[in-house]
């Protein structure tokens, strides 16, 4: 029987580049999306064409009835989860604190830290040995912001990963003598389509010169890092952070 993982966001991007890399490392792997079920459905058909097994699972990650719904979908097309990555994460147009109303932070505030908490409790109610699970691993998917802040472009973005930051640290210590290891990779600039919902589409070519490495991440090494943490290599890795952030 193969492993099962969750990616949340798994359509475009880092989530995507982590399917596919999971599925090649002999996962089946269940790819949640929020709008694009054509993304969603691109990434499903790469991995069956590779010989891998995939399903797309569509859910608003901040709705707890949707969330509740993707797990027991998960449940019965592919099996109990053993893996999930915390990855779907949204921003919006760059301003700076002052303008910043209270519909937007609530937005940014509920997909990235209450979708992922939401997340991280179905899992590990599935995971722990309590509930007749056999432990596993947490992903999530933080970002260098949390520790920059993003001045001027997007600090409550930067502060929904300080919480998810902290997401891992806490929950890493109440379910680690469960079998259970929690860990977050905080990618720096990397080529996506993120960047474009913030208005700035080349954001990552205007300020690559001065990221120490000289230039932008690839989703490829961000998914690397986050299947580290699912390798046997990082069985003693719980409560850490990798940091794919080109040095900065
Ligand atoms: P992206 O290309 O914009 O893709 C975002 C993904 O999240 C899509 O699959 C999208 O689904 C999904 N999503 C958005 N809102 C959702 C919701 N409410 N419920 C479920 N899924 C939702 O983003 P990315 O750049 O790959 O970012 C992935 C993660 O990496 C995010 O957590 C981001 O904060 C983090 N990160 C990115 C960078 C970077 O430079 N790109 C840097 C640091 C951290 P649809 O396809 O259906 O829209």
């Amino acid at each position: 029987m193969s492993k099962v993982m969750l990616i949340t966001g798994g359509s475009r991007g880092i989530g995507a580049a982590v399917a596919k890399l999971a599925a090649r490392r002999g996962y089946a792997v269940g790819i949640n999306y929020h709008a694009r079920a054509d993304a969603a459905q691109a990434v499903v058909a790469e991995i069956e064409r590779g010989g891998g097994s995939a399903i797309a699972i569509q859910a608003d990650v901040s709705q707890e009835d949707q969330v509740l719904r993707m797990f027991r979908t998960l449940d019965e097309r592919l099996g109990r989860i053993d893996a999930l990555v915390n990855n779907a994460g949204i921003l919006e147009k760059q301003m700076r604190v002052e303008d910043m109303n209270a519909e937007r932070l609530l937005r940014v505030l509920s997909t990235n830290v209450v979708g992922a908490f939401l997340c991280a409790r179905e899992a590990v109610r599935r995971m722990a040995p309590r509930h007749g699970g056999q432990g596993g691993a947490i992903v999530n998917v933080s970002s260098a912001a949390a520790r920059l802040g993003s001045p001027n472009e997007y600090v409550d973005y930067a502060a929904s990963k300080g919480a998810l930051d902290t997401l891992t640290i806490g929950l890493s210590k109440e379910v680690a003598p469960e079998g259970i290891r929690v860990n977050g990779v905080r990618p720096g600039t990397i080529y996506t389509d993120m960047h474009a919902s913030g208005g700035e589409p080349g954001r990552v070519d205007r300020l690559k010169s001065a990221i120490p490495l000289r230039r932008g991440g690839t989703v490829e090494e961000v998914a690397g890092a986050v299947m580290w943490l699912f390798s046997e290599e990082a069985g003693y890795t719980s409560g850490s952070f990798i940091e794919v952030s080109g040095g900065s």
